[in-house]
Protein backbone atom coordinates (compact mmCIF):
# COMPACT_ATOMS: atom_id res chain seq x y z
CA UNK A 1 0.00 0.00 0.00
CA UNK A 2 2.81 2.12 1.46
CA UNK A 3 5.07 1.62 -2.09
CA UNK A 4 1.88 1.75 -4.32
CA UNK A 5 1.17 5.19 -3.06
CA UNK A 6 4.90 6.31 -2.88
CA UNK A 7 5.30 5.50 -6.60
CA UNK A 8 2.36 6.90 -7.50
CA UNK A 9 3.55 10.38 -5.61
CA UNK A 10 7.20 9.75 -7.29
CA UNK A 11 4.49 9.56 -11.05
CA UNK A 12 2.95 12.30 -10.73
CA UNK A 13 5.75 14.74 -9.64
CA UNK A 14 7.73 13.11 -12.11
CA UNK A 15 5.11 14.28 -15.11
CA UNK A 16 4.45 17.69 -13.35
CA UNK A 17 8.28 18.44 -13.52
CA UNK A 18 8.30 17.47 -17.03
CA UNK A 19 5.38 19.69 -18.15
CA UNK A 20 7.02 22.42 -16.37
CA UNK A 21 10.22 21.83 -18.24
CA UNK A 22 8.46 21.36 -21.36
CA UNK A 23 6.65 24.89 -20.74
CA UNK A 24 9.81 26.56 -19.94
CA UNK A 25 12.57 24.80 -22.42
CA UNK A 26 10.30 23.49 -25.45
CA UNK A 27 13.07 23.02 -27.15
CA UNK A 28 15.27 20.56 -27.27
CA UNK A 29 18.79 19.41 -29.38
CA UNK A 30 18.33 17.65 -32.30
CA UNK A 31 19.02 14.34 -31.59
CA UNK A 32 20.68 13.63 -35.37
CA UNK A 33 23.16 16.16 -35.01
CA UNK A 34 23.50 17.18 -31.61
CA UNK A 35 22.86 20.94 -32.13
CA UNK A 36 24.92 21.73 -34.59
CA UNK A 37 22.20 22.20 -37.68
CA UNK A 38 24.73 20.39 -39.65
CA UNK A 39 26.48 16.77 -40.50
CA UNK A 40 29.08 15.63 -42.09
CA UNK A 41 28.47 14.27 -45.48
CA UNK A 42 29.37 10.55 -45.60
CA UNK A 43 32.53 10.76 -47.97
CA UNK A 44 33.62 13.13 -44.38
CA UNK A 45 34.69 16.05 -46.64
CA UNK A 46 31.45 18.68 -46.44
CA UNK A 47 29.18 19.39 -44.04
CA UNK A 48 25.63 19.23 -45.09
CA UNK A 49 22.42 21.23 -43.06
CA UNK A 50 20.93 18.53 -41.10
CA UNK A 51 17.62 17.24 -42.62
CA UNK A 52 15.78 16.27 -39.62
CA UNK A 53 16.36 19.65 -38.01
CA UNK A 54 16.31 21.78 -41.44
CA UNK A 55 19.93 23.27 -40.16
CA UNK A 56 19.02 25.25 -36.58
CA UNK A 57 19.87 22.52 -34.46
CA UNK A 58 16.82 22.10 -32.46
CA UNK A 59 13.38 19.98 -32.11
CA UNK A 60 10.65 20.35 -30.47
CA UNK A 61 10.44 18.01 -27.36
CA UNK A 62 7.98 14.97 -27.04
CA UNK A 63 5.99 16.95 -24.07
CA UNK A 64 5.23 19.96 -26.14
CA UNK A 65 4.42 18.14 -28.85
CA UNK A 66 1.82 16.59 -27.01
CA UNK A 67 1.02 20.00 -25.43
CA UNK A 68 0.93 21.50 -28.85
CA UNK A 69 -1.77 18.63 -30.42
CA UNK A 70 -3.78 18.45 -26.93
CA UNK A 71 -4.01 22.57 -27.42
CA UNK A 72 -4.88 22.07 -30.87
CA UNK A 73 -7.49 19.43 -30.07
CA UNK A 74 -8.75 21.95 -27.24
CA UNK A 75 -9.02 24.42 -29.34
CA UNK A 76 -11.02 22.65 -32.96
CA UNK A 77 -13.44 21.23 -30.32
CA UNK A 78 -14.97 24.68 -29.36
ZN1 LIG B 1 19.68 18.37 -36.70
Amino acid sequence: MTLTLTATVAAVLLAVGYYIECAVFPWGKCLKCEGNGKKMSPTGKHWRPCRRCKGTGKRLRVGRRVWNWLQRRHRDAT
